[in-house]
């Protein structure tokens, strides 16, 4: 039997090791795209967005109802209401030329402008209309209440975005009611990936008993675009010292980042680490580290472009880039970090890890009475793939105990 892990000296910590990977690559000068508003989505801002406008134009009010002068509705309650002359009427979309004169009233709609004179609305509830173009009021209101006034939602000169924010579907809305109709983003950072073993196939062939299906390009292409990279796809290379530093090559100069796939463990066929070596400097910066899984993992750097080698089984390259990848990938995006979704559980039984390696323990969630619960999955062997696909998420077993115990709550990072 190969206990591979047994060639590994010197484990770096996760921490360690990822500080020393983000460090490894300068902030270089990140390029930047313009695009129209509606493409934007998702992508990292590459200026601050002032507003040069303000919104509302003028102020509108939030219910339908009468536009008055507040002074006129002191006193008024249900039982002695304040009887005001209606004296015309805002609409939707129409401008509004009239006075609010004292004891009168405007009736209005949720969004219309508030004429010259109004400093506030009755609600159309609180509200009676009469005979005789009268209305009668049942409550007293301040001056300004339900009144939107102009400028309250965007002040002129107000810094609404900032650079490095990732843009969601509401940002999109205020840059449109800005008037602004292309933003400048960052592009894109390039990922190559390639998958190393002979035995990898894209599908099965009839006589296939001795061959593997290639996942983890598939799985990693998906994860890259799915936080904000485009990919570079450079196909299956058989265990060959030339073809891997020949498409090693060819990753480093096409892209910003590149993730290598299996070979990446210290056995007679892990030929990845020695490879990248034998690229350009500095090369392999870290080489091993306690976690379970994806201790084989290698991180390393050629002309300031960042390696990421992949232990091979699915499960471990998936956390591989999970907690190498995607922060790198954050990094070379030029955004600020984007936080994890998790949520909290409480655990029924002790969730075990193993002592000196930081564990990452997938877990399944029931949703109860008394919040979620975390379930580990049957499986936690790396080479079980059901155990990323019947999770949910995972918990973070430190390496200094090993162990949760029972009946604590934890955090539970999800596999979006
Ligand atoms: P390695 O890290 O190359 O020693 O591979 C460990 C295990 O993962 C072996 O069983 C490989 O066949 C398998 N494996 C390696 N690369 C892939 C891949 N891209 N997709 C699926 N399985 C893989
Ligand atoms: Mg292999």
């Amino acid at each position: 039997m190969n206990h591979s892990h047994e060639g590994f000296h010197n484990l770096r910590n996760v921490d360690d090791a990822l500080a020393r990977f983000l460090q490894s690559v300068r902030r270089h000068h990140i390029e930047t795209e313009g695009l129209m508003i509606p493409r934007a989505l998702e992508r990292v801002l590459a200026d601050d967005i002032i507003a040069k406008t303000e919104i509302p134009l003028s102020n509108r009010s939030v219910v339908d109802g009468f536009a008055v002068r507040s002074a006129d509705t002191d006193g008024a309650t249900e039982t002695s209401p304040v009887v005001l002359r209606i004296m015309g009427e805002s609409r939707l979309g129409e401008a509004c030329r009239g006075v609010v004169k004292p004891g009168g009233a405007f009736a209005i709609a949720t969004g219309s402008i508030v004429p010259k004179g109004g400093d506030c609305v009755v609600p159309v509830e609180e509200a009676r209309e009469l005979a005789e173009r009268e209305v009668a009021l049942s409550m007293s209101v301040k001056r300004g209440q339900n009144i939107l006034h102009a400028g309250e939602d965007i002040a002129h000169g107000k810094v609404v975005l900032t650079k490095g924010c990732r843009l969601r579907a509401q940002d999109l809305g205020v840059l449109k009611v800005l008037g602004i109709k292309n933003v400048r983003v960052m592009k894109k950072p390039r990922v190559a990936i390639l998958s190393t073993g002979s035995e990898l196939v894209e599908r099965l062939g009839s006589r296939a008993s001795n061959q593997i299906v290639d996942i983890n390009r598939l799985v990693l292409a998906a994860k890259v675009r799915q936080i904000g990279g485009n990919v570079i796809d450079l196909g299956i290379v058989k265990d060959r010292k030339e073809l891997i530093i020949n498409a090693l090559g060819k990753a480093v100069k096409s892209s910003d980042m590149v993730l290598v796939s299996g070979g990446s463990s210290v056995g007679q066929r892990d030929l990845v680490p020695s490879c990248i070596n034998s690229l350009g400097r500095p090369g392999m910066l870290v080489h091993g580290v306690a976690m379970r899984p994806a201790m084989p993992t290698g991180l390393a750097s050629v002309g300031g472009i960042p390696i990421i080698s992949l232990p091979g089984f699915p499960v471990s390259a998936m956390f591989a880039f999970l907690i190498f990848g995607s922060p790198m990938i954050a990094k070379l995006s030029g955004g600020k970090p984007v936080p994890e979704a998790r949520v909290r559980a409480n655990t029924l039984r002790p969730i075990k890890g193993v002592k000196g390696y930081r564990t990452f323990v997938r877990v399944a969630l029931k949703n109860t009475a008394s919040g979620f619960v975390a379930i580990p999955v049957d499986s936690q062997r790396a080479s079980v793939m059901m155990s990323i696909v019947a999770a949910d998420g995972f918990v973070v077993v430190p390496e200094t105990t090993g162990e949760i115990p029972k009946g604590s709550l934890v955090e539970v990072t999800l596999l979006t």
